[in-house]
């Protein structure tokens, strides 16, 4: 039985260093709505809602609002249909008044949601990767929400997709636990950094083996362009650079600035513009040479599709905290795998590396089955709060082996 279901405001002063800058975030604070169940087993459920300070109390306050959802159930009935646990939150019409299935309130499920799979995980003695990569196609399926998805991906086709995946899985299970699954840097690129402190994270970068960088853009063209140049003659014409613009532009700006940067051989333009703005992604996409990467704030399943159904993005970037939790992600995967379009999460934040790495290193086994492509944020910030930290060498993050999701932090608060 669920005997407790607590919550915690937690919030790091990362804006005093600037780590974390960019065009639209000036100066955040890596915060953390972060929320626990426990058991009369004596075992416990974690996970959070990743914000950036001001707000994390509303947070908070829509994660309590679902307290008396859980405290009293029988955890063993809720973790044994995840599927039903998902829709009776996020089909629960007064809830649902409060988005439909966005905003604050959606990634309030999110994280009730994920802190199940954190216990089932742990239950299940396995990391979530593989704790997902052990079902059955047809369990997979019966987590994801078919619903408003059916125009583009029905439940067969998701299926045939998971049952096509299925003879590779052992194989690609082993390649993962030896050779990790490829990161790539953002440490580097933050917008407050000097030029100094710029080229000498390039370099590190390089260093530590990773073969893709990313850097914040979007303040002004000329400082874009002494940048990039910047980071391009550190870094040389093996290692790929992504920029990132964090929504600052309207459409024609985006293209237009995207332009003055195309000398530099980027490997994609982030969050050109606002991000629910599908038609204004899919005309930047016509209008640049280099992919458009999103979804880092995309509310759901549902625009998801259309970006992809506008072929409006070309690199799909989910997020762990931001849609609601696991069973949402599952139908994201999926729709990426339909579409044949790389999934390369968004991470850094507060334990945004230790939750989607999960995510990635299932879609590898079970789900896409490639890697071809794909590569997951690392950001070196605030790992010592988690009880389990992600481990990246090489340019790779190792498969983690304990059981759960990675979403415990060792501090409440
Ligand atoms: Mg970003």
């Amino acid at each position: 039985m669920i005997t407790g279901f607590e919550t915690a405001d937690i919030r790091f002063p990362t804006s005093l260093s600037l780590d974390g800058s960019d065009a639209m975030n000036p100066d955040p604070d890596y915060s953390a709505a972060y929320v626990w169940m426990t058991t009369d087993a004596g075992d416990s459920g974690h996970s959070f809602v990743f914000t950036i300070g001001r707000g994390n109390d509303v947070q908070v306050a829509a994660i309590e609002a679902l307290r008396e959802r859980f405290v009293g159930r029988d955890a063993d009935e809720l973790l044994g249909d995840m599927g039903a646990v998902w829709r009776d939150l996020v089909h629960d019409s007064q809830l649902r008044w409060l988005g439909p299935e966005k905003g604050v309130m959606h990634m309030a499920i999110g994280a009730v949601v994920n802190a199940l799979w954190d216990l089932k995980a742990k239950r299940a003695g396995l990391p979530l990767w593989e704790l997902l990569a052990s079902m059955s196609p047809e369990e997979l399926v019966g987590l994801a929400d078919f619903r408003y998805l059916s125009d583009a991906l029905t439940r067969d086709e998701a299926l045939e997709i998971l049952r096509a995946a299925e003879p590779g899985r052992a194989a690609r299970r082993e390649q993962l636990l030896s050779d990790g699954y490829p990161a790539y840097a953002t440490s580097p690129g933050w917008l407050g950094y000097d030029d100094e402190k710029l080229a000498r994270l390039c370099r590190e970068a390089v260093d530590d083996g990773f073969e893709l960088i990313k850097l914040k853009v979007g303040g002004s063209v000329d400082d874009d362009v002494r940048r990039l140049k910047i980071a391009r003659e550190v870094v040389g014409d093996d290692v790929r650079i992504a920029v990132d613009a964090n929504q600052r532009w309207d459409v024609g700006e985006a293209i237009e600035w995207m332009r003055a940067l195309e000398p530099y051989d980027l490997a994609w333009i982030e969050e050109p513009t606002n991000p629910d703005d599908v038609l204004g992604h899919a005309a930047i996409a016509r209008g640049v040479s280099m992919p458009v990467a999103t979804g880092e704030h995309m509310a759901n399943r549902v625009m998801f599709k259309q970006f992809l159904q506008a072929e409006a993005l070309q690199v799909l970037q989910i997020d762990a905290t931001r849609v609601a939790g696991v069973n949402e992600n599952l139908a994201i995967l999926l729709l990426a795998a339909k579409f044949g379009v790389p999934v390369c999460p968004h991470a850094g934040g507060v334990g945004l590396c230790e939750a989607v790495q999960h995510l990635s290193m299932f879609d590898f086994v079970a789900v896409s089955g490639s890697i071809d492509g794909r590569v997951i944020e690392f950001v070196d910030h605030l790992h010592e709060h988690f009880v389990t930290p992600v481990e990246v060498r090489d340019g790779r993050y190792l498969a983690p082996t304990a059981p759960g999701a990675g979403t415990e932090m060792t501090t409440r608060g």
